[in-house]
């Protein structure tokens, strides 16, 4: 069955949902926008007139709300994977056994070990 690409705030990808929930998103007006074109899905008859209804969706939505954080367990992986394994500090791009996590605010110094504190730097 067709998916809808769910983005975040920022336009990052966080998954890919069923047009219900979609539709769900849409109706409750947690869409902050959408692109690409509208999909027609078939859900069934309407209650109120009999008629076939038909939800209509974007292919892709950015959802109000949402963070990335929220979404993607944060791990040495999913890490690399948002920094596409480029190192932060020398901006060449690394195989995931030569990247290492680097807190931006030491973590010695009480930095955080989050998505925003936290980037791929290469050993
Ligand atoms: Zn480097």
């Amino acid at each position: 069955m067709q998916q809808i690409l769910m983005l975040d705030n920022g336009g990052r990808p966080c998954e890919w949902v069923p047009p219900e929930k979609a539709f769900s998103l849409k109706r409750r007006g947690a869409i902050a926008w959408g692109v690409g074109e509208d999909l027609e899905f078939h859900a069934g008859v309407s209650n109120h007139t009999g008629e076939p209804s038909i939800l209509r969706v974007p292919a892709i939505i950015s959802v109000r709300n949402q963070t990335f954080a929220g979404r993607v367990p944060f791990c040495n992986a999913t890490l690399f994977a948002r920094d596409q394994h480029i190192c932060c500090y020398c901006g060449l791009r690394f195989t995931r056994s030569m990247l290492t996590k680097e807190h931006i605010h030491p973590q010695s110094k009480g930095g955080a070990t989050s998505w925003l504190n936290c980037a791929a730097a290469c050993q």
